[in-house]
């Protein structure tokens, strides 16, 4: 519908996957949850299960555009329609997440992150469908997903940051300022055995801003995004120290 709307694609066929009966969330090996691709975004923000483990995704839902949004939009969507300024891509990226795909040579596991070729791009192959995706278990890891949105509170963001601590090693990737949710690994080395340090934190910051090619778009400047990415690093890892999972 968004690409409809955007004037981007004019199928000549919808094809409703609602009767697929992809819509559950239930609990799969070594604490691993399983989500249908048809479960929406809503009924996974209410989930009691993933508001016990996966704490990170419920507060990240209930930033993700408006209510009226979630009550519609779907897992699969929200990961196959690949715009950069999704929500949940970078987060079930950091968290180490994989989407399950069936098509006409059988079912594959990919990591999320794989899913994105560029704007607007995914890398499913014809006829491919996202049926699941598996989030392992937080276990002793601390995540956050922070995000800033430019013109109102429920607008698409002009940055995301997702940040995933696992002792002393971080996580991190970005989307909304990038074509697609993209891993900052120069930021991650800086601050390998020094998340607590304040000075590692702003060279981080500052390394994440020159390792990624950024876009200009509606929400704000490259300049203005580069500035975003310096800030928000430091917050997502403050926050990610900070929380409660
Ligand atoms: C006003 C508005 C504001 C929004 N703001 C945000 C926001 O701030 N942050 C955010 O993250 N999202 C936002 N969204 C996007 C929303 O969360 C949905 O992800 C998006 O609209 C897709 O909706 P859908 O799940 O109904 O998928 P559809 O519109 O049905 O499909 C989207 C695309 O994915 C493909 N697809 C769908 N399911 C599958 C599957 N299982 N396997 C393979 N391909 C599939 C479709 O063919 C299509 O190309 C916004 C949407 C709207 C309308």
């Amino acid at each position: 519908m968004l690409m409809m709307k955007a004037g981007v694609l004019r199928p000549a066929r919808l094809v409703s996957l609602r009767k697929l009966n992809l819509d559950s969330i239930s609990n799969g090996k070594d604490g691993v949850l399983v989500v249908g691709a048809m479960t929406t975004l809503r009924e996974l923000e209410r989930s009691a299960a993933v508001k016990e483990g996966w704490p990170v995704i419920t507060r990240a839902l209930r930033t993700l555009s408006n209510v009226r949004v979630r009550n519609v939009a779907t897992v699969g969507g929200a990961l196959a329609h690949a715009d950069p300024h999704m929500d949940l891509p970078p987060l079930l990226s950091a968290l180490g997440a994989r989407a399950t795909i069936a098509g006409p040579q059988g079912e594959r596991s990919a990591p999320i992150e794989s899913l994105y070729a560029g704007y607007l791009e995914n890398t499913l192959r014809r006829g491919e469908l996202i049926t699941h995706i598996e989030i392992p278990p937080l276990g002793k890891r601390r995540a956050a997903y922070l995000k800033c949105t430019t013109r109102s509170a429920d607008d698409w963001p002009a940055l995301g940051m997702a940040v995933v601590l696992d002792g002393g090693e971080a996580r991190i990737w970005v989307s909304a300022a990038t074509d697609k949710p993209t891993r900052l690994l120069a930021a991650e080395k800086i601050l390998k055995g020094q998340i607590t340090d304040e000075k590692a934190l702003r060279q981080a910051g500052a390394a994440a801003a020159e390792e990624v090619h950024i876009e200009s778009d509606l929400h704000g400047s490259a300049d203005y995004k580069k500035q975003l990415i310096r800030v928000y690093l430091a917050r997502a890892v403050h926050e990610a120290r900070n929380a409660v999972h």
